[in-house]
């Protein structure tokens, strides 16, 4: 029973990610469809339309490229990879989005750590969207204090911490359920993605956050063997 009971949870899950998704999408291509209508009876306006019509694809390709990621999880190619590499490229990617916003990265990075056991892109990818996140709640700027140190024999540690709007602990509960978002333009599906990709790398994440005082992610990810 035990078994079956995991596997109804496990489609009613995947049923209501579905349903949301098609949900999510649908509302872009209606968008779409219209002002493609209204382009064929018009003429004019053009510009305004095909500005709407091109940020509605963008939308729908960045719900399809935050579900690719969960897909394929079988032909991953797992490897020993240094964290600080990988946090180095990420910072690296993120200085002119910081100095845009405001925002000013401090990194405090233990010169030597033991390599982690990882797919190095999908790890990349969850710093990325934990660093968006950062940034995000911080509309006025602020600092943002990453950190990579050795947790344990078999663990190292990385923390994202911003000072920005935090989250509620009501809220708190509902990271990383599929398409919540408090953002206008969000997608909801960020932290659904890290975890999982966390989750598929035997780690663990843990958000502690304070209203209007920031928020701090931690990641713990396992050390490969030698
Ligand atoms: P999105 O960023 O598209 O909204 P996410 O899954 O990345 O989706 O995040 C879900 C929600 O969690 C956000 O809308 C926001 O309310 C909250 N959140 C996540 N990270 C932070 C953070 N660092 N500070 C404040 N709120 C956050
Ligand atoms: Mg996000």
């Amino acid at each position: 029973t035990e078994e079956l009971l995991r596997k109804s949870e496990m489609h009613s899950a995947v049923g209501q990610l579905a349903a949301g998704i098609a949900h999510e999408i649908r509302n872009p291509l209606t968008s779409l469809k219209g002002f493609l209508q209204l382009i064929q009876a018009e003429g004019e306006k053009n510009e305004a339309y095909i500005k709407i019509m091109l940020s509605e694809f963008t939308r729908i390709e960045t719900i399809i490229n935050e579900l690719l990621l969960l897909s394929k999880p079988h032909v991953l190619n797992f490897k020993s990879e240094d964290a600080l590499v990988i946090l180095h490229d990420v910072l690296t990617l993120f200085e002119s989005q910081a100095l845009l916003n405001q925002v000013t990265m401090h990194r405090s990075l233990t010169t030597v750590l033991p390599e982690i056991y990882c797919v190095d892109n999908q790890i990349k990818q969850v710093l990325i969207n934990l660093l968006k996140n950062a940034i995000e709640a911080m509309p006025s700027g602020g600092n943002i204090y990453v950190s990579a140190t050795q947790h344990s024999d078999s663990a190292v540690l990385i923390s994202i911490e911003d000072e920005g709007v935090g989250i509620p602990e009501e809220k708190i509960q509902r990271l990383g359920e599929p398409f919540f978002t408090t953002k206008e333009t969000g997608t909801g599906l960020g932290m659904m993605v890290s975890n999982k990709i966390i989750e598929n790398h035997n780690g663990s994440i843990t958000v502690t956050s304070k209203v209007d005082v920031g928020t701090k992610v931690e990641i713990l990810l396992p050390v490969a063997n030698r």
